[in-house]
């Protein structure tokens, strides 16, 4: 199936609550423009370099979300347009997107990655840090930043009960600080191997590649 057609499947099978950004990394121009042709206009990108030669290529009013790993000395080129950066994993990063932002006179929003998976490498916080973080005298200080929600990848396992266990876990530290935190609404979970679970247990936002652009080199 083509690109615009993998899109309408997956977009035309998800429930009302559910958003799509469709992770363009390792992707050429041509391809995230059949994209963009079929209506789609929110895009995840990992890397900030590849971020900024596709954003500075394409039409502006593509929605880029950063879903990778992100240094403090790289903020400042992402902070002028980023919608959403998924993968906040410390305070002091937070300070900078804040500063950032900041010098860019927006107010930028943000999710907490959580660490559930059960791999040695992933970054992120745990549940009571996240905690410690949301309480702080810190994060109050920081006006131009918004924290909207988490997010949280699964261990890269075939095991569906185990990914299951993990993006159940996440949803109900999810929902326990929604009742706390009215701005916390977005749950980043599930790519295109685990999705589908994903929505089962309370994503509100997936991250999908491959399935709608096919295995990538
Ligand atoms: C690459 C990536 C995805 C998409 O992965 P697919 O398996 O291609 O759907 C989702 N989230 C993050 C953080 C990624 O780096």
């Amino acid at each position: 199936m083509s690109i615009a057609e993998n899109l309408h499947k997956i977009k035309s099978s998800l429930p009302k609550s559910v958003k799509l950004v469709a992770v363009t990394k390792t992707q050429p121009i041509e391809k995230l423009l059949e994209v963009y042709a079929a209506g789609h206009k929110i895009f995840g990108e990992n890397k900030v370099q590849e971020m900024l030669d596709k954003y500075e290529l394409l039409p502006q009013d593509i929605e880029w979300h950063l879903i990778g790993h992100l240094q403090s000395n790289k903020v400042k080129f992402i902070a002028p347009f980023v919608s959403l950066i998924h993968s906040v994993d410390s305070l002091k990063i937070l300070q900078e997107i804040n500063k950032q932002a900041q010098t860019n006179n927006r107010i930028i929003e943000c999710l907490l990655q959580i660490y559930i998976a059960e791999e040695e490498t992933k970054f992120g916080f745990d549940f009571n840090e996240t905690e410690q973080l949301l309480h702080s005298e810190e994060l109050k200080l920081l006006k131009n930043i918004k924290i909207v929600g988490l997010m949280g990848m699964a261990t890269n396992t075939s095991d569906q009960d185990q990914i299951r266990k993990e993006f159940q876990s996440l949803n109900t530290f999810f929902k326990k600080l929604q009742s706390s935190y009215s701005s916390i609404q977005t749950l980043s979970m599930g790519m295109s191997s685990d999705y589908t679970i994903a929505i089962e247990n309370g994503s509100t936002l997936i991250r999908v590649g491959s399935s709608i652009f096919g295995d990538r080199n």
